[in-house]
């Protein structure tokens, strides 16, 4: 699978991918992420890629031309699968469809700034808008790393059977039953002592009730979804 993050900012999302599961995942050759930075495709030489907006008001608004001029730079050296731009007012990211994008070989990730970008980059150049929740960021570099995140770590391969994602919250519409680890007693908080009977098919009893019982609790919502 392979990931081209567009941004103005380019160090502000390196840091994700340089440590921990999603860099094991590109050393293991599962994932590639090519982060392209934006003012490279400028055509000034102060390497503008922002404006002020046409009407006025407050905030600076990406330009089309830098955006299109990567992007057709891009097009003609892969073929993608969808071409997202990060949007507050895009498709909201569920599971689900952290689950469907796992499954595609070629994304560009568009990150706005400022006031956004340009309308017709909106209505011409890309295929798909996403939000990862109803607050606005700064940038769309975060929320390009929380999606790339997600999707990553569904990729075959990338996460040890020990940390499967199919036993992560959401999967199945629960969420996840509660973990321990040693000491078996601390200060007096036991562990359930199920989890220490060495009986797997009681332990995978409980984890299954916790799991129904904390989603009645805590997410009731899911349930309604099955
Ligand atoms: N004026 C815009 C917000 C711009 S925020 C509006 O009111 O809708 C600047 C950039 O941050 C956006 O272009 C987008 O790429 C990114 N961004 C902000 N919030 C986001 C969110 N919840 N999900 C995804 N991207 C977001």
């Amino acid at each position: 699978m392979h990931f081209d993050i567009v941004t103005c900012l380019p160090k502000l999302i390196e840091s994700p991918f340089s440590d921990s599961i999603l860099k094991r995942a590109q050393k293991k050759g599962l994932v590639t992420v090519n982060i392209i930075d934006l003012r490279a495709y400028s055509t000034d030489k102060h390497k503008s890629i922002d404006d002020y907006a046409f009407g006025g008001g407050a905030g600076m608004v990406m330009m089309i031309e830098p955006i299109d001029r990567c992007l057709a730079d891009l097009k003609s050296k892969r073929k993608y699968d969808d071409i997202i731009y990060m949007s507050p007012d895009g498709q909201r990211l569920t599971q689900s469809l952290a689950n469907e994008l796992s499954l595609k070989k070629n994304l560009v990730l568009l990150c706005g700034h400022y006031k956004g970008v340009d309308e017709r980059v909106r209505q011409h150049l890309i295929t798909r808008e996403i939000s990862i929740g109803d607050y606005v960021l700064s940038g769309g570099e975060l929320a390009a790393a929380v999606l790339a995140d997600a999707v990553i770590r569904l990729v075959p391969g990338v996460l040890s059977d020990e940390t499967s994602a199919l036993s992560d919250s959401f999967q199945d519409n629960l969420i996840a039953p509660p973990v321990y680890t040693r000491p078996a007693s601390y200060k007096g908080w036991e562990v359930p002592p199920v989890l220490i009977s060495g009986h797997q098919a009681k332990i995978d009893e409980w984890r299954h009730e916790q799991s129904v019982e904390r989603t009645q609790k805590r997410r009731p919502d899911l349930l309604s979804n099955v």
